[in-house]
């Protein structure tokens, strides 16, 4: 009998902004679910969307991640540096007739019928198009994609008429989100992902595709995402704060009892080092079973799927 994969985990930040403590939720959360499991954790630049990127900010994110202390395996890993793969990717999915180009500007897509993710693609240019400028999107059907999160439970989605035949090739050139994170994760061996809960919505998009191209589907556990005090997600849209440089122990506390870890009040004075021992030795995922939401430093309240805290 062959022995199942090892557990390969990873944090995938994209370079857009500073380590903010929703981001850290992530990192502190695969970090340790790796580790715990014996397994390796990677961490992965996601540097290829220019336009989108701060300068600076790879930079930042890896002083932050090393000041407080994050052991990752191996080099760095830069996105940017798998174009090659990305591209070849996407010629199988083209060369099986499975994508197709789409000249539909944003313009055109005003009126397409709205759905849970946006605005459903009509499927417009399913049978052709001869715009000069275009995006690639992939085919779907309506079949139920479904998915059971270790943390959330049994997901799904009917992407055709949820989203519509996505993007994988983005009008300005830039390969997509959704095709470069499948493409990773299946190269580097990723065979669990423990991430924010507002990428949870995309998991069904990249399991069609790891379907198409033939790649094992990860095992997925997505984290309640941190809020400000408003209730509005930390996010580097909603100009969350870096991370202290400073108070870099308890920020690591505020990240551990927001993930309902309870670390004892004698590690208060401790340092990073013995914070991560603790953890280490204590960490238990399922302590955040089913949890939507967390506000950061554990005064909060969680609120749990059907509403109860
Ligand atoms: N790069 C994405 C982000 O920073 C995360 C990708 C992922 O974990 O799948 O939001």
């Amino acid at each position: 009998m062959s022995e199942p994969p090892e557990y390969v985990g990873r944090f995938a930040p994209s370079p857009t902004g500073p380590l903010h403590f929703g981001s850290l939720l992530a990192a502190v959360a695969s970090r340790l679910e790796a580790h715990c499991q014996g397994g390796r954790w990677l961490l992965r630049i996601e540097d290829i969307d220019p336009p989108r990127e701060r300068p600076g900010a790879t930079r930042r994110i890896l002083e932050a991640l090393e000041r407080y202390g994050f052991e990752w395996d191996g080099p760095v890993i830069y996105q940017s540096r798998s174009e090659t793969s990305h591209r070849a990717a996407l010629e199988r999915l083209l060369a099986a007739g499975l994508a197709y180009p789409c000249g539909c500007s944003r313009r055109d897509l005003l009126d397409a019928p709205a759905g849970p993710l946006g605005r459903v693609y009509p499927g417009t240019c399913r049978t052709g198009s001869n715009a000069s400028e275009f995006a690639i999107r992939v085919r779907t059907d309506d079949s139920q994609t479904d998915f059971v999160d270790r943390l959330q439970g049994a997901q799904n989605q009917r992407l055709e008429s949820e989203s519509g035949d996505f993007v994988v090739l983005r009008r300005d050139g830039l390969i997509a989100y959704q095709l470069a994170v499948v493409v990773d994760d299946y190269e580097q061996g990723v065979t669990d992902v423990v991430r924010g809960i507002d990428l949870m919505d995309s998991t069904p998009r990249q399991i069609w595709l790891q379907r198409l191209l033939g790649y094992p589907t990860p095992s997925y556990a997505h984290i309640p995402v941190a809020t400000n005090a408003a209730g509005i997600k930390l996010s580097k849209n909603t100009g969350a704060p870096a991370v202290s440089m400073e108070a870099v122990a308890p920020t690591l506390i505020a990240a551990l009892k927001a993930l309902r870890q309870a670390p004892p009040d004698t590690l208060a004075g401790a340092g990073t080092r013995a914070i991560w021992d603790w953890s280490l030795a204590h960490w238990n995922l399922h302590k955040l079973d089913g949890y939507l939401q967390l506000k950061p430093g554990n005064h909060a309240t969680a609120t749990s799927k059907n509403g109860l805290s």
